[in-house]
C-alpha cells in the first residue's frame, strides 16, 4: 500500500501547537516580510505566509518596494528591522530584481532574526552540525514530515536530485546528519537512473514537471517531491510523475499538499523559535 503523505494536515497540526504557545505569550511574535512589487509569484507565497501567521496569532507586516529599489535602500530597511525590538524574524521574498545582489541582502539580515535560515552563519552552523538559530524551511519541513510518518532515515540510501542552496544542499546535509548514505545528483550527473534505481529515498528538487518516472525507481521507494511548476493549464505540477511513481512507492508526497504547506509551517515555527530565543 502506498502512503500519500499529507503535508497539509501535518501543517495544520503544527499551527495548532504554535497557536497554543503563542496564546500564552504576552508579546506576540512578529514576522517582517520584504518584497519587491515585480515579484508576482512571490506575492502569492507572501499571502500564504500572512494567512499562516493570522491562524497562529503571530503578527506580520509586509514592506513592499518598487522594482527599481536600490541595494542600499533594502539594506537600510533590513538594518532598521534588525534594530527593531518588536520584530523577531525577517524574510526577504526571492527572487529579487536582477540588479540586486541577493546574497548581500540575505546576509544583511541579523542571524538572530533570520526567518529562512539562509544567512551564511546559520547555513554554515547547520553544515558543521552545530545548532543554528534557524534551519531553511523546506529541508526542515521534509525531515519533520519523514519523522511524522516514522520513516527510519538512518542507513537509507538517499538520493537528492538538485543542489540549490535552499533545498538540495541543505536536505542532503540534514539526511547525512540522520545517518543516511546520501548522493546529491544534479544537471551534470551522468546516468541518473543508476542512482535513482538504487535509492530507498529520493528527494526531487529541480523544477521540471513529471521528470522522475516509475521506470527510474525501485519498488518500495520513499519519494519527496519538492518541485512546483505552474503549467499552462494553470495547474501545479511536481517534479515527479505521480501516477507511475506512486504505484511503486511506499510513501510519496503529492503536489500540491505535500512539501509546500510544510515549508510555510516551518517558517512560522522558525518565527516563534526566534521570538523565544530573543526574549530569553
Ligand atoms: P534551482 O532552480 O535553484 O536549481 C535546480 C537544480 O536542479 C540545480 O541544482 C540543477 O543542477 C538541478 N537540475 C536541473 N536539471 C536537472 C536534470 N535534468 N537532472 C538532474 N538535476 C537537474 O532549484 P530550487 O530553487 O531548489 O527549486 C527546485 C524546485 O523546487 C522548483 O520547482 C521550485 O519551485 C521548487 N521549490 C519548492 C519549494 C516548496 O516549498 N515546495 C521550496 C523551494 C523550491
Amino acid at each position: 500500500m502506498t502512503i500519500i503523505a499529507d503535508g497539509k494536515l501535518l501543517a495544520e497540526k503544527i499551527y495548532s501547537n504554535i497557536k497554543a504557545k503563542v496564546d500564552k505569550l504576552d508579546r506576540k511574535p512578529m514576522l517582517a516580510v520584504i518584497i519587491t512589487n515585480d515579484n508576482e509569484a512571490g506575492k502569492i507565497y507572501v499571502r500564504n505566509k500572512q494567512r499562516a501567521c493570522e491562524k497562529t496569532g503571530i503578527q506580520s507586516k509586509t514592506i513592499e518596494f518598487d522594482a527599481d529599489v536600490s541595494e542600499n535602500t533594502l539594506i537600510n530597511k533590513i538594518q532598521d528591522l534588525n534594530n527593531d525590538k518588536n520584530v523577531d524574524a525577517i524574510l526577504v521574498q526571492l527572487p529579487l530584481p536582477n540588479h540586486i545582489d541577493s546574497e548581500k541582502i540575505l546576509n544583511a539580515i541579523s542571524p538572530d532574526k533570520d526567518a529562512d535560515g539562509f544567512h551564511y552563519i546559520n547555513a554554515g552552523k547547520m553544515f558543521i552540525g552545530q545548532m543554528p538559530k534557524t534551519i531553511a524551511c523546506t529541508p526542515k519541513g521534509i525531515i519533520r514530515l519523514l519523522d511524522e510518518y516514522k520513516i527510519q532515515i538512518s542507513g537509507l540510501n538517499a538520493v537528492v536530485i538538485g543542489r540549490s542552496n535552499i533545498v538540495g544542499k541543505p536536505i542532503s546535509q540534514l539526511l547525512l546528519q540522520r545517518n543516511a548514505t546520501v548522493t546529491t545528483c544534479h544537471s551534470k550527473t551522468k546516468n541518473l537512473e543508476y542512482y535513482t534505481k538504487n535509492a530507498d529515498l529520493i528527494v526531487c528538487a529541480i523544477g521540471k514537471p513529471k521528470f522522475l518516472t516509475g521506470n527510474m525507481v525501485k519498488d518500495g521507494v520513499i519519494i519527496i517531491d519538492v518541485g512546483i511548476t505552474r503549467l499552462d493549464t494553470g495547474k501545479l505540477s511536481g517534479d515527479v510523475d505521480f501516477e507511475s511513481v506512486a504505484s511503486k512507492a511506499s510513501l510519496i508526497t503529492p503536489v500540491p499538499g505535500g512539501v509546500g504547506p510544510m515549508t510555510v509551517a516551518m517558517l512560522i515555527q522558525n518565527t516563534l523559535d526566534l521570538s523565544i530565543q530573543y526574549s530569553e
